[in-house]
């Protein structure tokens, strides 16, 4: 086996310490992660928190699996560091308050984790990028000998897919994010610049916390599901290519990956991956919900005018549910072209400006915006 170009896709049935200790050990030794550290290393681990939310919503990398990790770790004598920036403003008293509504200050206490609470911030050149050629990132994320991307199975309303890639666009600070948004407005772009980000930051392994996922409208406003997996590898590209498929969706129907294949970073197909544990086709959730964002997957079925019709007609725009709106202005705080004005405390969308990127659903935290459908814009 080559530890470089292998996945491995583990069943694991729940947070139980007994079971993430073992799926997780196993993962650890069987890819040589544990030879990889040594005594007195700073590990970066960069969980998916997107928002503050109980780690029983599915949506953000749970604590006890990001502390298992820690753990396993720390026994070899590296010092750890969990580091994140949600979205909305990134100060101490958000990431505190977001560490805190997680459950990550008391999985710190039980694994013996640090949080990187500080909101310093470094620059990294890209001469090699397609699109971005520098960022300015979380300084941990800069700083430590080994990072560890810990990512979450979710459906995501602008990109389909959510797992290793997508979560490295947490190390960007804060509202920085929505800032990129408006750079690179369309899907493809902002695909490549995920690429350019991930090339540049470098997660030396990639894991996926499927245990619980989330379906539909991800990344925050979908539904739990029990799915019980755990996918890893050193190729975050490859890695998320297994677990979108874990989920029902297609390689091909990711700009990321689509963009990763042409650079030549991942597996031309699913095919060509080795995948270690369970065969793919027995753990398969083939009626996993997609986004009311996306339609049909066209992709490689209809030509290309017809797709190009296609994106006006299926990239449907997001709605405010004034009676669930509370105007607590977070969706027009992540807006990246300030589209969104409160009028009589409740927000209101400016459709003609919007890039359709579904920040504002993103960042809601009373599932208060739907995408609405509509077939002829
Ligand atoms: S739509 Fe959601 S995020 Fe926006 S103001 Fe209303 S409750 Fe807050
Ligand atoms: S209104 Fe929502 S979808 Fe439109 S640009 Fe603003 S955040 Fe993006």
């Amino acid at each position: 086996m080559d530890q470089t170009k292998a996945v491995w896709l583990k069943k694991c049935k729940d947070y139980s310490r007994d079971s993430l200790e073992d799926v997780l050990s196993q993962i650890f030794e069987e890819s040589g992660v544990t030879k990889d550290l040594r005594k007195g290393m700073t590990v970066i681990v960069k969980p998916n928190l997107i928002m503050a939310s109980s780690p029983d919503n599915g949506i953000i990398s749970h604590p006890d699996f990001v502390g298992t990790i820690c753990s396993l770790v720390k026994k070899i004598g590296c010092r750890v560091i969990v580091a994140e920036s949600s979205g909305g403003v990134y100060s101490i008293a958000s990431v505190r308050s977001v560490f805190a509504g997680s459950g990550y200050f008391s999985a710190a206490d039980k694994y013996g984790f640090e949080l990187n609470i500080d909101c310093e911030t470094s620059a990294i050149e890209s001469p090699n990028a397609e699109v971005c050629k520098s960022f300015t990132v979380l300084k941990p994320f800069t700083e430590g000998d080994y990072i560890i991307d810990v990512a979450k199975l979710k459906t995501h309303s602008m990109m389909l897919y959510t797992g290793c890639v997508k979560n490295m666009f947490g190390v960007i600070p804060g509202l920085q994010k929505p800032q990129m948004h408006l750079r690179f407005p369309e899907y493809s772009k902002f695909g490549k610049m995920l690429v350019d980000l991930c090339e540049s930051v470098k997660p030396n392994f990639s894991l996926i916390d499927g245990i619980d996922g989330l379906e539909g409208n991800g990344p925050t406003a979908g539904n739990k599901r029990h799915i019980g997996l755990v996918i890893a590898g050193r190729n975050p590209y490859d890695t998320d290519i297994v677990g979108a498929e874990a989920i029902g969706i297609k390689m091909n129907e990711v700009t990321y990956l689509r963009n990763a294949l042409d650079r030549g970073l991942c597996s031309g197909s699913i095919d060509d991956i080795e995948i270690i544990g369970e065969n793919l086709e027995d753990v398969r959730i083939k009626d996993f919900k997609r986004p009311d964002s996306k339609g049909l997957n066209l992709a490689g079925k209809i030509p290309d005018l017809i797709k190009a019709f296609d994106g006006c007609a299926i990239h449907r725009r997001p709605e405010v549910i004034q009676k669930l709106c509370i105007g607590c202005g977070k969706c027009a705080e992540s807006c990246p072209k300030h589209t969104i004005s409160l009028i009589n405390g409740k927000a209101r969308i400016n459709d003609s400006n919007c890039i359709r990127c579904y920040c504002c659903q993103e960042m809601c935290p009373h599932r208060a915006i739907k995408i609405k459908k509509y077939i002829f814009g």
